[in-house]
This record gives structure tokens, sequence and C-alpha cells, in this order.
């Protein structure tokens, strides 16, 4: 944790928070070994960031006097749509994104993912929060991405993605595409990008014509076939 992310209700006025879940506090002292008078990074959720001084620590309550005036860092000019990973990839995959400032997250059903994975209990908006907050604190951020479903392939497809591409970059990562994944991508015009990335399976062949056929263009990251969670990373870094 390398910032405390503060949420509205953590504050008790402007300049004070007070916090008293389990988890913040335990790693306060745990891995902070905090002190009274001990500074940290602080971040209040959706606003600016900056340092928060221990006025107050108990094993039940830590109380903060906030200095708020850094905003947090770029966000990426990204929609990611993923097609939904299985839920324990999910989950990591949710803390790489946030970390990396994806701010737009679709989760898609595609042929190859698995139905029993749309019933997981990670898909629960508590479980997708937890793992994005782990990520921000990663990070350092404090703008929580915000993350839909599309769960069924062709309406999503057919009604919601000529919008959602219009006037940006689209692109599909799949293995074997002509064109190698470009570099730093958003120094180019258009600077908004939408990125597609398929199931642990792959797309099918259908999924990547309908997609070509939508605008997207197909883009391979080399021979290597890559786990979700890692082709999610390195095809941002690549891209930004
Ligand atoms: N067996 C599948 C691979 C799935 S890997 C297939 O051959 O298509 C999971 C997803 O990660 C892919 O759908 C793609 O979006 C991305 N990916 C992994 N490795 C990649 C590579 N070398 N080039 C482009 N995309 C890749």
């Amino acid at each position: 944790m390398n910032l405390i992310l503060l949420s509205e209700q953590d504050l008790t006025d402007a300049h004070h928070a007070s916090i008293t879940d389990p988890r913040r506090l335990r790693h306060l002292h745990e891995v902070h070994r905090a002190a009274l008078g001990d500074a940290f990074t602080v971040g209040l959720e959706g606003g600016n960031m900056g340092r928060g001084q221990l006025t107050r620590l108990d094993a039940d309550r830590a109380d903060f006097e906030l200095q708020l005036d850094l905003p947090p860092p770029a966000a990426l000019p990204l929609h990611l749509l993923l097609a939904l990973p299985r839920p324990r990839m999910l989950a990591r995959t949710l803390e790489n994104i946030a970390a990396l400032g994806v701010k737009r997250l679709t989760l898609m059903h595609t042929q190859r993912v698995e139905k029993s994975y749309w019933q997981s209990p990670e898909l629960s908006p508590a479980s997708i929060r937890e793992h994005l907050v782990l990520g921000l604190e990663q990070a350092r951020d404090t703008i929580m991405p915000h993350v839909d479903f599309a769960t069924r392939f062709k309406p999503f497809i057919e009604d919601q993605l000529p919008e959602l591409i219009r006037d940006r970059h689209a692109l599909l990562a799949h293995p074997g595409m002509a064109q190698a994944c470009p570099y730093d991508i958003s120094a180019q015009q258009p600077r908004e990008v939408v990125l597609a990335i398929g199931p642990e399976g792959g797309f099918i062949p259908y999924e990547v014509d309908h997609l070509l056929a939508a605008g997207f263009e197909g883009v391979h990251l080399g021979a290597r076939i890559l786990r979700v969670e890692t082709a999610v990373v390195a095809l941002l870094a690549r891209l930004f």
C-alpha cells in the first residue's frame, strides 16, 4: 500500500480523517510500524492526494490531519474490452489495470468464456471494488475505474460498439494478426484507444471477423502466447 486511499466516509471534516477498518489499520501497524506524528501518502477517492499526519493511533482507530494538494496521476486514454477471465485471473487483472491507470473497463462475454464465470462472487460490486482499491493503493491513484458488463457478444458488437469506437483507435489483440502492436500509440491521433483482449482460449474466428468488420485493427505481440493478465500489461506498456 503506497497510498492510503480514503473515502468520503473516512473524513471527519475537510482536513481530518479517521480510519477504523481492520485492513488499513493492520497495514499501518504491521507493515509501516506507524507511530504518532508519522506522515503517510494519502488520497481521497475521486479527489486529490497528499500527506496525512497521524494525530492519534490505537489498535482500532487512526486519525490523520490531511494536506491534499496534489492531483492524481493522468489516466490512460483507454477503454479496455476484456473477455471475462476466470475468477482468480480476474482478481489479479483488476488489480493490474487499476495500477496501470485504466479508467474504463468492459468485461464481455465471448464464445470461450465459461458461462459459470458470470456467476462468480468475484463479480460482485464489493469484490470488484476491493481489487481495484488494491491497484489504486499500489500505484498511488485516487480515481476509481468504471467497470461494466457486456454479457452478450453479438448485441454488444452490433448496438454499442459503433458508438464506443467512434473517433478512437480500435485495436484487437489476437495472436497471428498481420500487424505488430504499435508503440506509444497515444502520441498519434486519435489519442483515445479501445483495446479488445480475448479470453484464455482466445477469440474464435467468427468474433475476430466481427470485430475487424466493426473497424478494429488486429495486432499481435509476437510469437509468444501470453496469459490474459500478462497480455494486458504487455499491451498497455507498449501502447502507452
Ligand atoms: N489460445 C489463444 C490465446 C489466448 S491468450 C489463441 O491462440 O488465440 C489470451 C488473450 O491474450 C488473447 O485473446 C489476446 O487478446 C491476448 N494475447 C496473448 N498473447 C498474444 C499475442 N502474442 N499477440 C496478441 N494478443 C495476445
